[in-house]
């Protein structure tokens, strides 16, 4: 049987997004049926994970398909984050894939508080840049597209606060090595904060001027106004600040 080259490639990327969700799940960067990956079809298709899966035994056939609407093409029903992966598609023209996984060190850092965009190693601003912290939001619900377009707009990792991460690349494997540089770095630096109690002291991160150098070094412009900073405090510590001000201005004035 003759196969045409679009048929070759969606076997292709089929096969591409079950042998990463298998590395993804053996390496620990989730839980067997945590987080979700998808691939551009052509023009105005994906191809991604179903619902619910084991990601160690995902087969092609299991995958689901939609168009960049959302529109559901296939019957294997598509992960409830799939309103993410329509947000990267939309924002950028040059990512073909996006991953969304749990990394277990990077996750615990955000959550006790570490700032992720700080640079301790050099390489990270040759993997992706900055990893940027969105605001929190609800997972899975309407929301999650509105709030993560504009970081996805410009950073290629970004933090999900007590969730997970997003990935953007030009390709499955662009996306994978830069979620895993980012969880490898996050690991790094925990053990080096670990130990450093012991030794030195607490790691600092490098100075902005050598962060501009790396960016140079590595062709990479650091994104800037009017895209969204890298550190964002969530909506709810926002307004809990706001509350203790006010608390604060009214017994000052009393
Ligand atoms: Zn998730």
């Amino acid at each position: 049987m003759v196969m045409r080259a679009d048929q070759t490639s969606e076997r292709a990327l089929r096969q591409a997004i079950c042998e990463t969700a298998r590395v993804i799940w053996s390496r620990g960067l989730g839980a067997a049926a945590d987080g979700n990956l998808s691939v551009r079809l052509g023009s105005n298709r994906i191809i991604t994970t179903p619902s619910g899966c084991h990601k160690g035994r995902l087969t092609p056939q299991q995958l689901a398909m939609t168009d960049l609407s959302g529109k559901v093409l296939s019957r294997a029903k598509p992960s409830s984050e799939l309103a993410l992966h329509l947000a990267a598609y939309a924002e950028r023209p040059d990512v073909h894939a996006v991953i969304h996984a749990h990394p277990p060190m990077a996750t615990a850092y955000e959550l006790a508080g570490g700032a992720l965009s700080e640079v301790f190693v050099s390489e990270v601003i040759f993997a992706f840049g900055q990893v940027a912290t969105a605001p929190y939001v609800t997972p899975t619900t309407a929301d999650v597209g509105r709030v993560l377009a504009p970081y996805l707009k410009c950073y290629d990792v970004v933090m999900m606060p007590r969730h997970g991460v997003v990935t953007l690349g030009e390709d499955l494997d662009q996306a994978f090595i830069r979620l895993d540089a980012m969880e490898h770095t996050a690991r790094i630096v925990t053990f080096a904060q670990l130990l450093g109690a012991r030794f030195q002291g607490s790691p600092k991160p490098l100075p902005d001027d050598e962060v501009q150098r790396l960016y140079s070094a590595a062709g990479r412009n650091p994104s800037s106004a009017p895209c969204p900073p890298l550190e964002r405090k969530s909506s709810d510590e926002e307004r809990l600040v706001a509350a203790v001000l006010d608390e604060l201005k009214r017994g000052s004035m009393s």
